[in-house]
């Protein structure tokens, strides 16, 4: 077995990974880096986000669009310097062309998540930092002056150890699970479980809705009380909704006693649905025709079944308290969540290393000197719209800037 001594290891190829030892080159031309990846090629993960597009940053990422404990501290701390518009500027340096659409969300000018993946493998390649593929670690030893890293072909033997390796959420449905290599190192975690995801509900209406898409306000409910609500497009699936305010209440979804519940009239009162609604019911024949021009009609029809009326039903047979049934239907349309710990269709993992193992200025192990944490491996998740990546690329720009 060929023995090795490097100046820094980092262990994932992934967005953080990738960032951070461009940056350490950068600082140390002279000493050796490597990149050790699990997979057959680095970043291919990045080459999925945002619809193939990848939603790199958010211009207006902040303290609140993150969760995790003490998350706020440690975004607080790390945009100071490394906020959404100095790693952009960082990616204009590497040549990068972005966008920025109207709610924030950067893309590269070529809408090719592919130009974000290209640029980061071309300055690798610049430097000379060498990648080392289809090498799954999952021990790592602390020594004397650093760190023994044990693969099949090779010991190698590094003074600094980034970890980079992504959380559990897996597009690909691997098992990308790095708890055991933090385990090795004595790393405390908190529990992981899915986010940015698809939530699972019970309904028998959901069958006839697969592929619809409504603007609504979706609220998440436990214990009757209202713990997160967002406004935006909801997809309803068989058996699940999507869309991504959904995604943003998912992370919150994953314990027993949940529900979801749509208002499908966020912008009018409860007062206005209700003349509205009325007012349709006189004008039309048959109730299937109530919702024309209002909702899709699969909509309709879902929302007169689950009160338990015909779309076929003649609209003056329908009583006053079944009218009111529906407007309460509309604005406040319940679906309860099934639990769910599916990470193949999570964009993200909630949970992981506690920030409280890691210096937030540099994200060195309190631990172990010379040891760092990035990316999606700590306790730290984003809502969907870039969020995540930024926090990806921010960390690794910090913790690359202080190898
Ligand atoms: C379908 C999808 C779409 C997304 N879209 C967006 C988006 O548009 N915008 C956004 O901000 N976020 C998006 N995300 C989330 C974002 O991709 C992640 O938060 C981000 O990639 C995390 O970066 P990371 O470097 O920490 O981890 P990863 O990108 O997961 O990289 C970790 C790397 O480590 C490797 N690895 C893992 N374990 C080991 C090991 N033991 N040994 C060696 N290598 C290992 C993995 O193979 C991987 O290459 C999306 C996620 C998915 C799944």
């Amino acid at each position: 077995m060929k023995k090795r001594n490097v100046y820094a290891a980092v262990i994932g190829g992934g967005a953080a990974g990738l960032m951070c030892a461009i940056r350490a080159a950068e600082n140390h031309p002279d000493q050796a880096i490597v990149i050790l990846e699990k997979a057959d090629r680095v970043g291919k993960k990045i080459l999925v986000t945002g619809n193939g597009r990848c939603n790199l940053s958010h211009i207006g990422a902040n303290t609140n669009s993150y969760h995790g404990d003490a998350s706020g501290d440690l975004i607080n701390i790390l945009f100071k310097k490394y906020n959404p518009d100095a790693v952009l500027s960082y990616f204009r340096t590497l040549g990068l062309l972005t966008h920025t659409d109207s709610e924030g969300r950067v893309y590269p000018l070529s809408n090719q998540a592919s130009s974000v993946l290209d640029v980061l493998r071309m300055r690798n390649s610049q430097l000379h930092i060498e990648t080392i593929c289809n090498t799954d670690i999952s021990r790592i030893q602390k020594t004397a002056e650093g760190y023994e890293i044990v693969t099949p072909e090779l010991r190698l033997f590094a003074k600094k150890l980034v970890i980079a390796a992504g959380g559990k959420a897996d597009y690909a449905g691997r098992n990308s699970d790095s708890r055991e290599l933090m385990r090795s190192l004595g790393l405390s975690m908190t529990k992981l479980s899915p986010s940015l995801s698809p939530v699972k509900v019970k309904s028998e209406h959901l069958k006839s809705l697969k592929g619809i898409r409504a603007s609504a306000e979706a609220s998440l409910i436990r214990d009757k009380r209202i713990i997160k609500t967002e406004r935006g497009e909801v997809q309803f699936n068989d058996g699940a909704l999507s869309g991504i305010c959904i995604f943003d209440l998912s992370r919150y979804a994953n314990r027993g006693g949940c529900e979801i519940h749509l208002n499908l009239l966020p912008d009018f009162s409860y007062e206005q649905v209700e003349r509205e609604i009325i007012n349709r019911f006189k004008r039309n024949a048959s109730c299937g025709e109530v919702f024309t021009g209002m909702f899709h009609k699969n909509i309709g029809s879902a929302l007169l079944k689950s009160c338990g009326i015909k779309p076929s039903s003649s609209c003056k047979d329908i009583s006053l308290k079944e009218i009111k049934s529906l407007c309460r239907h509309i604005t406040d349309w319940r679906f309860v969540c099934e639990e769910t710990r599916d990470f193949k269709k999570a964009q993200v993992t909630a949970g992981g290393v506690k920030l409280s193992e890691i210096d937030p200025h540099t994200f060195e192990s309190n631990r172990h000197r010379g040891l760092y944490i990035i990316g999606e491996t700590l306790d730290i998740d984003g809502d969907c719209g870039g969020y995540n990546l930024q926090f990806a690329f921010a960390s690794g720009m910090c913790a690359g800037d202080h190898l």
